[in-house]
């Protein structure tokens, strides 16, 4: 069996949705979740910092507890007061929101940090999605475990999890990648880092430079099976799924699409064993494009063959052996 074609590779699969929580010895089954039934709705948040998962398009995507957590904040930090006004309006909650964003944290951290010293309640929440994922917070949560404070999390959607879980493409080993670098060079080094993982890669993407993001994964990473999610879980919720050089095709014609993107890349296939000529040739030709290292990892990424050794020959090519 591949990678990840198994329902459930690490835990045995529950049956019939009933969540058994001991077994009938007594003894808590491990492979079960131990779920905690506090009423969520009507108890007030602990004291320390909570990181609450926001939905990242339909309004309803948010448990009840992070629900509670921003009714019973003393302090709730957002990205941008209109966004997160607009999410607690829907739900019924009145509070005063406070900035946490990238432009102001060196200043409103130490301010978080005091309020956590006081055992208040602080909520901290993204624009959309899950705080820390591409957005700010980490360096907020390095700084309160460094002082032992309490940090906790009400989780929920983020939108690397729901283009792995649609992409169709192997759901682990997965590594997520964030953003590219917007410059083509620093983009294809970054490419070709990650190019001989045998993990399925996902990346945030801004549609204006989706067409040249695709068409350097063609080059650097090979014609993978790939998915393009876009406006998950909203109205015009879309995911293409296709060969990267389809895929890079389609948005070089149609032009930049609306609305906000991921980009799911299944792991490289083993390529066909090849001549020894015909790897001197490709890569020859790939060094003169785009230099040793790249070509190295592009071919990697192709065939399935070591980085390492491809890279040695390479070198070899160059040096004029
Ligand atoms: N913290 C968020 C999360 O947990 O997903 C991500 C914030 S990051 C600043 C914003 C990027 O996430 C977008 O540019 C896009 O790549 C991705 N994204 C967020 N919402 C999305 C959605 N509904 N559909 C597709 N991509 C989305």
């Amino acid at each position: 069996m591949r990678r990840g074609e198994g329902d459930n590779d690490s835990a045995q699969a529950t049956s019939g949705g009933k969540q058994k929580l001991r077994e009938p010895n007594g003894a808590p089954d491990q492979s079960k979740p131990e779920w905690d039934s506090r009423p969520a709705a009507a108890a007030l948040p602990s004291p320390g910092l909570h990181l609450v998962a926001t939905p990242i398009g339909n309004l309803g995507d948010i448990s009840l507890r992070a629900l509670a957590v921003l009714r019973g904040a003393d302090h709730i930090f957002c990205e941008d007061t209109r966004v997160t006004r607009k999410l607690l309006v829907h739900h019924g909650i009145k509070a005063r929101l406070e900035l946490y964003h990238d432009h102001n944290a060196e200043v409103a951290r130490p301010t978080i940090l005091a309020a956590l010293r006081r055992s208040e309640r602080v909520a901290l929440v993204s624009d959309a999605g899950t705080p820390l994922i591409s957005d700010p917070g980490y360096k907020l949560v390095r700084a309160a475990l460094a002082e032992h404070l309490p940090v906790t999390a009400a989780p929920g959607p983020s939108a690397v999890l729901t283009a792995l879980i649609l992409s169709g493409l192997p759901p682990n080993p997965f590594l997520f990648a964030g953003f590219l670098p917007r410059q083509q060079g620093g983009r294809r080094k970054v490419l070709a880092g990650w190019a001989p993982l045998e993990a399925t890669l996902i990346f945030y993407e801004a549609p204006p430079r989706l067409a040249a993001t695709l068409a350097d994964m063609v080059e650097i990473l090979g014609p993978r099976p790939a998915a393009v999610a876009r406006e998950l879980t909203k109205l015009h919720e879309e995911v293409r799924r296709g060969a990267l050089p389809e895929l890079a095709e389609h948005y070089r014609a149609e032009g930049p699409p609306r609305g906000e993107i991921v980009v799911v890349v299944g792991p490289p296939e083993p390529g066909p064993a090849l001549a020894e000529n015909e790897i001197d040739d490709r890569l020859r030709e790939a060094v003169a494009e785009m230099g040793v290292r790249d070509a190295a990892a592009k071919l990697a990424a192709e065939t399935g063959l070591p980085r390492q050794a491809l890279y040695r020959r390479a070198l070899a090519i160059r040096a004029g052996d």
